[in-house]
């Protein structure tokens, strides 16, 4: 049997191509959405998921996520008092995904066809058909995440050469492609993007115009009251989500402990303030849809399907705008959210016949963002750290950028110029490259100019040259490999380390999901919820303890129904 993977940033999901289509599979909690996170709780016991997620929430160093752009690098990720390379921790989400569509389908799942970003290079690729190997699955193929979107549309079926344009706005991350579909092959002619736009730039500007009309600045408030700062947003997230199908709604503000309660100040928001707050960001994508349509040489009027991807195109005003812009409405019947696992689960059916879509892809693209480490300063002080990119990733190459930078102290003779690659705001989060030292600056106050050089070439061969202006002073350096793969006996190691892990069956991991949600819940309640949530939890530990498959199963539901009626992030 073979089944369908959009292995994401945020959010997998897994689907099979049955009799009467394509169709997603849910996980054990019913649900079709499996958070990309990974936990480990306290006793050992490893959590995927959901329930990885709310673990995220009270103990943020037991669990990992957004590992997808560590994909392909040697980043280690900890987790509790384990590390693992991001191929490992997608591999635990991807056997996750597995373990859900065996017990669907009811019978063994050994194969698989997984999607990627178009934007992913060899190496990442291939780290994810390790994951997928990791996990026990054969990967048939790995295919593009707009190609599989095209696919789910049945563009694949046509029998005339069409062009179609496929907006992927997610939570953190924008990405366009064109691809050309001729005689049943579909090819991608250009794809763009912006690694630092999503939906949840649209939620956290929301954030920041409700801060503003108190006379709050959002970076200022967020460094003094981060409980404030963090449950604002996740009440912004639930008005945005409104507003897309409603005129108007309204926002809790919290305390400074992150609280909302039922005498807490509401702020009203209209759809109007809303669209117009969220302008500039709109605006934003038109930049890359125009690149990509020069880059694959092709006027609007040639776009002839434009398609939806992304939980955060729901939004209206992305929809009116596509209109706009190419004068057809975009296809949208398909849940944005479902629409690439979809694709993904035709392939594999087509796979299996032996007649799957060929696929072709414009590789020369550099796949990832270059930079340098900087320091900014902040409120007066000066703080390293920070990540500043000189070539975008999604860049076509060979390319070559310059941009300059000051010294930072007075008398400054030299500077360490610091080279990662990564889509992080921070150097923590991106892959350390390389690092060499200019010497010779003139001696004077602080901002004397270096001038930095990036040259990338086709074979990925990445040269930095840092000069400083007025002295002559010069130094350069070269990188030419970016990660190792993992070996065929590190990956032997590597599956018999996972398995170590304790994994609970299904049945057990829905148990333990509640208790993690009853576990951050309880932090926000107070008073008499929150002593009836304490007897609540410790009348299911009991039936736990007792192993008593009946009780467990009503004190769950009791549990969960409370759980429904009292935690604030549900509306
Ligand atoms: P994805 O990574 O594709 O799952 O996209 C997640 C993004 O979609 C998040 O930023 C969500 O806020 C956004 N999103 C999901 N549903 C909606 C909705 N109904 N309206 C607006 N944005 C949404």
């Amino acid at each position: 049997m073979i089944v369908g993977i959009d292995l994401g940033t945020t959010n997998s999901l897994v689907a099979w191509l049955t009799p009467n289509g394509p169709e997603l599979i849910p996980n054990s909690l019913g649900e079709y959405l499996t958070p990309s996170a990974v936990g480990i709780d306290r006793d050992g016991q490893l959590l995927v998921g959901r329930a990885a997620k709310e673990l995220q929430v009270v103990a943020p160093e037991r669990c990992a996520t957004v590992f997808k752009r560590l994909m392909g690098t040697d980043r280690k990720v900890s987790v509790a008092d384990k590390t693992f390379r991001a191929e490992e921790l997608s591999s635990l989400v991807l056997k996750s995904l597995k373990a859900d569509a065996e017990k669907h389908i009811g019978q063994e799942v050994t194969e698989a066809v997984i999607t990627v970003p178009a934007y992913f290079s060899d190496l990442q690729r291939k780290a994810t058909i390790h994951a997928g190997q990791l996990a026990g699955f054969n990967v048939r193929r790995i295919i593009n995440e707009p190609t599989a979107a095209a696919i789910a549309y049945g563009l694949h079926e046509l029998q005339k050469e069409r062009v179609a344009l496929v907006f992927d706005l997610g939570g953190g991350t924008f990405d366009v492609s064109i691809l050309d579909q001729f005689e049943s092959t579909l090819e991608i002619k250009a794809s763009a993007g912006e690694i630092f736009l999503g939906g949840e730039d649209f939620t956290r500007t929301l954030a920041s115009q409700i801060l503003a009309a108190k006379g709050m600045n959002f970076e200022h408030t967020e460094t003094r009251h981060p409980q404030l700062v963090s449950r604002l947003i996740h009440e912004c997230e639930k008005a945005k989500r409104r507003l897309t199908t409603g005129e108007d709604a309204s926002v809790k503000f919290p305390d400074t402990d992150g609280l909302v309660s039922e005498s807490s100040e509401s702020v009203t928001v209209s759809r109007t303030d809303f669209l117009r707050w969220t302008e500039s960001l709109l605006a934003k994508t038109r930049l890359p849809l125009q690149r990509a349509m020069s880059d694959a040489g092709l006027t609007r009027a040639q776009i002839e399907d434009v398609i939806l991807v992304g939980g955060a195109t729901r939004m209206p005003q992305i929809a009116a705008m596509l209109k706009e812009i190419f004068g057809r409405e975009p296809l949208c019947q398909l849940d944005p959210d479902h629409v690439v696992a979809l694709g993904a689960a035709i392939q594999g059916g087509l796979v299996h016949l032996d007649s799957a879509v060929t696929e072709m892809v414009v590789t020369d693209i550099c796949p990832f963002t270059l930079g340098v480490e900087v320091s900014k300063d902040i409120a007066g002080t000066n703080r390293g750290g920070y990540f500043s990119p000189l070539i975008s990733r999604n860049t076509t190459i060979p390319v070559s950028r310059m941009e300059t930078f000051c010294t930072t102290t007075a008398n400054q003779s030299t500077v360490k110029i610091r080279v990662f690659q990564g889509e992080g705001r921070r150097i923590d989060d991106n892959l350390f490259l390389a690092e060499f030292e200019l010497k010779g600056i003139p001696r004077g106050p602080a901002g004397q100019v270096i001038t930095i050089r990036f040259t990338y070439d086709l074979n990925g061969v990445l040269e930095v040259e840092a000069a400083a202006d007025g002295s002559g002073s010069k130094a350069s350096c070269v990188i030419t490999h970016h990660a190792q793969n993992l070996s065929p006996e590190e990956l032997k190691r590597a599956i018999e380390k996972l398995q170590e892990l304790k994994v609970d069956p299904a049945e057990d991991q829905v148990n333990r999901h509640v208790l993690k949600w009853a576990d951050r819940v309880y932090r926000e309640l107070s008073g008499d919820a929150r002593r009836m949530l304490e007897m609540l939890i410790t009348g299911f530990e009991e039936a736990l303890a007792l192993q008593d498959p009946s009780a467990i199963e009503n004190h769950r539901t009791t549990l969960e129904q409370f759980l429904e009626s009292v935690d604030p992030s549900i509306e």
